[in-house]
């Protein structure tokens, strides 16, 4: 995988006015993306639609993420919810026999971390990209 590549597998799942805030690439195991986003359909739930946009990421990339955290509503944000790279399975016996078949990174850290942001005078303030409703800042690392 090419960092042209890598970011056109990106770009192929955002919407129009999303944007690539960030983009660093090291190699295909090793880069940083953060996209900045926000939610259409209002009536969709948070959690929902960040399953949907990392199984959006899975298919276009084909790799397989599982839930690892969920944070409910907090002071300093809406919503947030971190997705780990299966590599990184808890699950040893099954990756094991993933192992078998593939040379895989057995230290993949790879996280997809979606952090819904709040919209007021205070956080407009330190983040431009609040002012065009862009509160979901996606980062794949
Ligand atoms: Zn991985």
């Amino acid at each position: 995988m090419t960092e042209e590549s890598i970011l056109n597998q990106i770009k192929s799942i955002c919407d129009q006015e999303d944007i690539i805030s960030e983009y660093v690439f090291k190699d295909s195991n090793r880069y940083c993306a953060t996209i900045r986003t926000k939610i259409i359909d209002k009536e969709v739930e948070k959690s929902k639609w960040c399953d949907n946009w990392v199984k959006r990421f899975s298919s276009a990339s084909t790799s397989e993420w599982i839930v690892r955290y969920t944070y409910p509503s907090a002071k300093k944000y809406l919503y947030r919810k971190v997705f780990k790279c299966h590599h990184n399975s808890f699950d040893k016996v099954k990756e094991r026999k993933r192992n078998n078949s593939r040379v895989r990174d057995k230290e993949c850290n790879a996280t997809i971390n979606i952090l819904f942001k709040k919209i007021n005078q205070d956080t407009i303030k330190n983040d431009p990209y609040l002012e065009k409703k862009l509160n979901i800042v996606i980062t794949v690392s």
